[in-house]
Parts: C-alpha cells; sequence; structure tokens
C-alpha cells in the first residue's frame, strides 16, 4: 500500500519562510515498521540555509518589538490548532517515528505544556535595576532577545524536541531556522512550519530545512545565526559545540545518556520492576533519558531480575500503526544493528542474557541482560534500544560508586521505602535529574530538563530557564546630562 499524499502542503518542499516551489532533491520518509512510503519531502540545500539566516534577520527586529501580547497570541493559537490536529499528528508520530500511541500521546500533550509555557514567557518580567555609583545616573539590565537560533534536533521525540526550543525561542522575540533529522522531517518539523503559518506567525521567522549533517553544519557555522540549540548525541554534541566555540556562538547542547535506576532493599518490587520495564522499554529504548542500567541490592535481585523478565516477555512487538503493541520498530538498520552488537559484546564478555537479544526486520525484543559488570559493552555505552542490564550491589555506597561510573549525567532514580535514604543517595549522583520512587523518563515542559558530565554543557529546556537560554542580558545606563569627563 502506498499511502503518499501529494496533496499534503509539505510534498517535495521546503519551509523557507514559506513553502518553497517543489524541490528537486526530495527525501523518502518511509515508516520504519513497515518500510510503506509516507512522503516525499524538499531536501534543503545549504545554500537555503543562508537565504533563511537573511530573512529571519530582516523578520526578527520587528517580532522582538511587537507588543508580547501579540508574540503570546501566536502561540495560543499554534497550541489550538495543534489540538484541532491532534488525531492527524499522533498517526505521523506513530507512522513516521514508530511511536506506539501513548508515547506519541505524551508527546503530544508535552507540545500543548511547552506552547502553553512559552505564550505566558513575553510577560514575565526579567531583568533588574541596579544601584549607580553615579549621581543622577538611571542603571538597569534587561534581557533582549539572542536574535536567529538554529535547531537541530533528532528523529526519537522529533515533534517535542523541535517545540521545545521553538516555542520559547520565539516567544521571547528570536526568530529560528529548524533542521530536523531526515529520518522525520514532517513530524519533526514540517507540520509545525505549517501550523505556525497557520498561527499567524509572521513571514521570516521560521524556516524548516530538512537535511542532513551538511545543513546542521552551515547553521553552526552560519555568522547571522546567534545561537544553535542542539538535541543529539554526544559524539555529533563535540563537534557542534567545537565549531560554535570557534566562532564564540552561543551553543545548548542536549546529549546522550546511559541513566541509572538505583532499587534499595526495601524498594516494592512489583512497582520498581514495572518502572523499571517502562523506563528502559517505552519506544523501544530510543529516549535520551531511558534507564540503561538497573543497579540491584544483592538481597532482591534475582527477584527483581525475575519480575524484569517476565514482563519484557509479555510486552507485544510489532507495527504501532496497525496493532495494538507495547514496541515498535526501531528506526534503522543501522541502529539495530549497533543496538545487537552492543548486547552481543555484553554477553561474550559475560553477561546473562534473560530474555531478548534477538530481532527480526527493524523488531528488536525487550532484552534483560543480568550480572552486567563496569567494562562491558552496555554497562559503558549508551544502547538507545530496549535493553535492561542489572548489576547487583552490597551497600549504598557501592550502589552511588556504581551509577557514577561512565562519562553520562542526565537522568537518575532512586527507589526505596524510605524517602529519606532514597533522597541521601539522590544527593550524590552525579545527574542533571534525579527523581525519587520513579523510573528516569520524566519531563514537566516547567521544569529545567538538562544533563551534567557529557550529557550536556549546563544549558537547560524548560521556561523556568528559557529567558536565560533565549535572551542575553544589556546593561543600559541613561544619564540627564553627559557628564564631565576629564579630557
Ligand atoms: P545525532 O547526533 O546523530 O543527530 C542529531 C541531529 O544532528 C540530527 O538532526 C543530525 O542530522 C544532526 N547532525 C549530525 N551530524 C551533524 C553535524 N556534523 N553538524 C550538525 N548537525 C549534525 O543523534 P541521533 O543518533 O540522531 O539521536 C540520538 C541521540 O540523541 C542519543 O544519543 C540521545 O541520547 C540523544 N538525545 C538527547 C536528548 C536530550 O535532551 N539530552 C534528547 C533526545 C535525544
Amino acid at each position: 500500500m502506498n499511502t503518499i499524499r501529494k496533496d499534503a502542503v509539505w510534498h517535495r518542499r521546503v519551509y523557507l519562510s514559506g513553502w518553497l516551489e517543489e524541490s528537486v532533491d526530495t527525501i523518502e520518509v518511509r515508516e520504519p515498521a513497515t518500510g510503506e512510503l509516507i512522503d516525499l519531502v524538499g531536501i534543503a540545500r545549504v545554500t537555503h540555509v543562508d537565504d533563511a539566516a537573511r530573512v529571519a534577520t530582516a523578520a526578527q527586529r520587528p517580532w522582538a518589538e511587537s507588543a508580547p501580547n501579540v508574540r503570546a497570541s501566536v502561540l495560543r493559537r499554534a497550541a489550538a490548532l495543534f489540538e484541532d490536529r491532534k488525531s492527524e499528528i499522533l498517526s505521523l508520530l506513530i507512522r513516521e517515528s514508530g511511536s506506539i500511541r501513548p508515547k506519541a500521546e505524551f508527546e503530544f500533550t508535552s507540545v500543548l505544556a511547552e506552547l502553553h509555557e512559552a505564550a505566558s514567557l513575553p510577560t514575565q518580567a526579567e531583568g533588574v535595576l541596579l544601584p549607580s555609583g553615579a549621581p543622577n545616573r538611571l542603571s538597569f539590565a534587561r534581557r533582549i532577545p539572542i536574535g536567529v537560533v538554529g535547531a537541530i534536533t533528532p528523529w526519537n521525540l522529533p515533534l517535542a524536541l523541535a517545540v521545545r526550543c521553538i516555542a520559547p525561542a520565539l516567544a521571547l522575540g528570536n526568530a529560528v531556522i529548524l533542521k530536523p533529522d531526515p529520518k522525520t522531517p514532517i513530524s519533526g518539523g514540517l507540520f509545525l512550519a505549517q501550523v505556525f503559518q497557520d498561527a499567524g506567525l509572521p513571514a521570516g521567522l521560521l524556516s524548516v530545512l530538512p537535511g542532513d549533517a551538511d545543513i546542521g553544519d552551515a547553521l553552526v557555522r552560519h555568522p547571522a545565526i546567534g545561537m544553535i540549540s542542539f538535541t543529539g548525541s554526544t559524539g555529533t554534541g563535540r563537534v557542534v559545540g567545537r565549531i560554535a566555540g570557534e566562532s564564540l556562538k552561543k551553543v545548548s547542547l542536549e546529549l546522550g545518556g546511559n541513566n541509572a535506576l538505583i532499587v534499595l532493599d526495601d524498594a516494592d518490587l512489583e512497582r520498581a520492576s514495572s518502572a523499571g520495564a517502562y523506563g528502559s522499554f517505552l519506544h523501544q529504548g530510543q529516549v535520551c533519558v531511558a534507564i540503561g542500567r538497573h543497579f540491584v541490592h544483592r538481597k532482591i535481585a534475582a527477584q527483581y531480575a525475575k519480575l524484569l523478565t517476565e514482563r519484557a516477555k509479555n510486552l507485544p512487538v510489532g507495527d504501532p500503526f496497525r496493532q495494538d503493541v507495547a514496541l515498535g520498530p526501531i528506526i534503522s538498520q543501522q541502529q539495530i544493528e549497533k543496538i545487537d552488537h552492543l548486547v552481543q559484546r555484553t554477553t561474550l564478555a559475560g553477561a546473562t542474557l534473560q530474555v531478548g537479544g534477538k530481532y527480526d526486520r527493524l523488531f528488536y525484543q525487550p532484552t534483560v541482560l543480568t550480572e552486567v559488570a563496569p567494562g562491558m559493552a552496555t554497562f559503558d555505552h549508551e544502547v538507545f534500544g530496549p535493553v535492561a542490564s542489572i548489576t547487583v550491589f552490597d551497600d549504598d555506597d557501592e550502589a552511588i560508586h556504581l551509577a557514577n561510573l561512565g562519562e553520562y549525567g542526565l537522568s537518575a532514580a532512586v527507589q526505596s521505602q524510605s524517602v529519606s535514604r532514597a533522597m541521601a543517595l539522590g544527593r550524590q549522583i552525579k545527574a542533571g535529574m534525579v527523581h525519587i520512587n520513579d523510573q528516569t523518563i520524566v519531563y514537566e515542559a516547567h521544569a529545567p530538563f538538562g544533563g551534567l558530565k557529557a550529557s550536556g554543557n549546563g544549558s537547560r529546556y524548560g521556561s523556568l530557564t528559557s529567558h536565560e537560554e533565549y535572551t542575553t542580558l544589556q546593561w543600559v545606563t541613561a544619564n540627564e546630562v553627559i557628564p564631565g569627563y576629564p579630557f
């Protein structure tokens, strides 16, 4: 069945301030579950980055000077349009990124919250009146937009990861050029372009340029782009950070993780294993804050592994658009081979495969490995697949030591019937987010989302920090008359 829609507004096009005429170069957007062609969309050329930067620069100033409520109302209308088109965007997320429906719903709900939070930003009071040593000098610091923001996003939560940057950046007076991953260009960008256009966003303020690393690289290097907001792997983040650093450009890096769940000996094991399964297997483990490593107290480790294995065995895997499944497909052949390679290396190194470790086409079985130790592949590396690695510890200090091994520091969780004991451990974990009596995939649009160590560079998403991220301080002084100087 070929469901390609020649009437879709994004068919063979890119969005550069408006829909460009049918582009010659196109990307085939396919369902990972079936290989079926969803649509052909335009692929941007490097020269488009320059064109988008030019129109963005021209459009940004009047936008920044527009009344706060003008910007807020565009965000509110975009939220209303999203709600109207909910079933369409859910289908796209399910088909294009292989999401199960609850994951697509989670993404959709997060996007609405992001838009509502962003709509409140323009009228928030930000700035400070400063004391001054000079007589009659008015001195204050205010926040001004960065200008043009380049956003580079991955395929795993394509819609939410784009909106969490675009919405606050626009609300605070910036223009945005978005480069979605070429595997998810519609739900990750072109759909959004149409929603914002329909919401009345003035032309030039948003361009969506689907493409590969060359387009991302051109954004990072472009002199008219004042900030790069990058979400993706730590390897690419290092490259982006280096190039942005050379041109002294602000860069926000939200990178990989290999997140720890610590299960203490007094935890409720039914709930702990359910949370553990959700944290490792939601969206086939292709979530930056998924649980990669389960650290379990020796007293309860066998029982926890048994319960988690049972849950993994009972999770149906298949096409999330046509079947009721718990796990959909992995995004690509390259990705599934990488997952399998890491699992095989870990078992070869001595870990025990309790369940899974097999795949058919792009469907990887939920996998549980026990006796995983530091130095083994799934312990040391981000798997980004449905793989739960269990490591046993004997006391709280050992749990912390193990959880803090490795280069990442994104999210962590601790489970215990004693909240104070779990909090005491949580304080020692080097992660940007710690959740007590929960799993690691927790998201709220106002909370500061971000990682430590190789999981980020200190930047944060969430409306609490949006002013800090998408504006910069300007110190202003004003005197009644020009002061006298000795020269
Ligand atoms: P990736 O780094 O390969 O790609 C991310 C984006 O960067 C894509 O749009 C890609 O086209 C672009 N890109 C690739 N090379 C580039 C270059 N040289 N210059 C500029 N842009 C370039 O990441 P991926 O494998 O697609 O995504 C999965 C990774 O993203 C995982 O490591 C995951 O943990 C991470 N992630 C992090 C967060 C977070 O908030 N911390 C959220 C989601 C995903």
